[in-house]
């Protein structure tokens, strides 16, 4: 049986939600607890677990119907742990699942001379905190070497955490009910064929060749448009080389998306936690589009051009909110914003993260401006792709704050443009989210500022960190422009103070 020892910050959390949740909270004042916490603990623990975690207790006929349900949820629990590597030193190479971006999480290079007890941590120089590349890339198959090496390492070392799988906030949408997700997000604002598209894509029922093979129904699984893939849903409508050019119309969408979606869900989750709502609906809508475009050239139906599916898409979401009489309810495009120069008593610093397929590597763009608007500081800087976009935008923010103090800024304002990440920092979230990590080092390294500000912006106003991230796609590490920027930037920053 597989198992997890849940590090001593997760035990401290659950406590104190479990404590929150006997006795009531509020920020003002503690409530009366009624019971000691040890007494609380007591009963319980020693009645169904008595030595031994939750993931382990076996079940009991004589459990309460609430046990039996907290005993029935652990499969669905364990699958969506997924360990965030601190240090390594909690973390089984072979046994345990730590590998983002995986269903599952485990390793599958088949690392035969290894024993099954070698720790993460053997992977990691402790002194650069870094990953000992040459090794990884000897040890492991080169898609998964890519996969280790792009997991972010915090120098504060901290514990390794088990978090949620699967989204990027960390915390647990329930990845078993997809259309719980598209209920709340998608409810009432997307005509309900595309909901129930939705639902069924996100449930492996729409008939691609690989269900219909897998039913023996049709003789072979390979893709009819490229000939060169198993067509399931994710290559239909994501992954094959004829609809390529469908996405590529809007340049949000391969932003927006993960970098290696493992399935459907997958994909969608990425749209539902960008935190702008109409990137889901505009996505999914397109997605039934491109479904319904596919069926069209499979039966030699005339079919749509592929790069007018985004386009239409979006026509037909707005036509179908117009016609909602009753109530209306706009699609929420985001205002096109103008940057602004910062209060004379501070700077303002603008970040962004850019990722390219070939090579495929990730990149930094962070640019430092006084209240004229003129440039103090420039960087561009190459930094190994990472699973999330969400994780390549905390690196982003945290490059910026480390280039703020290299620079000796003590005042600051920082802009970036992914809405999970300022929020995140805003709100004090992100504790198990895959970029948690990165978070908690942008905090510590901000505690230092006299001022200090965390600012979710349009991606308008954030043009030249966007080009600057761009521009690191021909360099090696750092760059830096002090009074100074590129010549090919340079317009874009002009144009920004006027
Ligand atoms: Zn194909």
């Amino acid at each position: 049986m597989c198992c997890f020892k849940l590090p001593k910050g997760l035990v401290r959390d659950l406590e104190s939600m479990i404590r929150k949740f006997w006795w009531g909270y509020s920020a003002e004042h503690r409530k009366t607890h009624w019971v000691k916490w040890e007494r609380l603990c007591e009963a319980k623990e020693a009645r169904f677990f008595p030595d031994c975690s939750i993931l382990e207790a076996k079940e009991s006929s004589s459990g309460s119907y609430a046990w039996k349900s907290i005993i029935g949820a652990r499969d669905v629990i364990r699958k969506g742990m997924v360990w965030r590597i601190g240090t390594g030193e909690a973390v089984c190479i072979k046994e345990d699942r730590w590998l983002p971006g995986r269903v599952n999480g485990s390793v599958i290079s088949p690392l035969p001379s290894m024993a099954p007890e070698v720790k993460v941590s053997s992977l990691i120089d402790p002194e650069r905190v870094a990953w000992r590349t040459e090794v990884v890339q000897q040890l492991f198959l080169p898609y998964e070497a890519d996969m280790i090496l792009g997991i972010p390492l915090s120098s504060r070392r901290p514990d390794d955490r088990i978090i949620w799988a699967h989204t990027p906030s960390g915390m647990w949408i329930k990845s078993g009910q997809p259309e719980k997700i598209l209920e709340r997000y998608l409810a009432a604002s997307v005509p309900n064929k595309i909901r129930h598209f939705a639902w069924r894509i996100c449930n492996n029922a729409l008939p691609t060749l690989v269900n219909l093979h897998r039913r023996s129904i049709v003789p072979s699984l390979i893709c009819a448009q490229c000939q060169n893939y198993p067509e399931d849903a994710l290559h239909a409508i994501w992954c094959c080389e004829t609809i390529k050019g469908a996405w590529s119309a809007l340049e949000w969408i391969r932003q927006t998306a993960p970098p290696q979606p493992a399935s459907f869900s997958d994909l969608l989750a990425g749209f539902l936690s960008c935190g702008e709502e109409f990137r889901a609906k505009i996505f999914v809508t397109s997605a039934w589009f491109l479904w319904n475009r596919r069926n069209a050239v499979h039966f030699g139906r005339p079919s749509l051009p592929v790069d007018s599916i985004c386009s239409r898409a979006g026509n037909y979401l707005q036509e179908f909110l117009q016609a909602q009489i009753e109530e209306p309810i706009p699609i929420r495009l985001p205002p096109s914003q103008q940057w602004r120069p910062p209060d004379h008593h501070c700077l303002k610093i603008n970040f962004d993260a850019a990722m390219f397929r070939r090579p495929s590597k990730a990149a930094v763009g962070v640019v430092i401006r006084n209240n004229a608007g003129e440039v103090e500081g420039a960087l561009s800087s190459s930094i190994p792709m990472a699973h999330l976009v969400a994780d390549l935008e905390a690196l982003a923010c945290l490059k910026a704050v480390q280039f703020a103090l290299e620079l000796g800024i003590t005042r600051a304002v920082f802009e970036g443009d992914k809405a999970v990440i300022i929020n995140a920092l805003l709100h004090g979230a992100g504790v198990f989210a895959s970029f948690g990590n990165t978070l908690d080092d942008i905090r510590m390294l901000s505690s230092v500022f006299q001022f200090v500000e965390f600012i979710f912006v349009n991606r308008g106003c954030n043009s030249v960190a966007d080009a600057l991230a761009k521009k690191a796609k021909l360099i090696v590490g750092d760059q830096v422009w002090l009074h100074d920027v590129p010549v090919d930037i340079a317009p874009l920053v002009s144009l920004d103070v006027h």
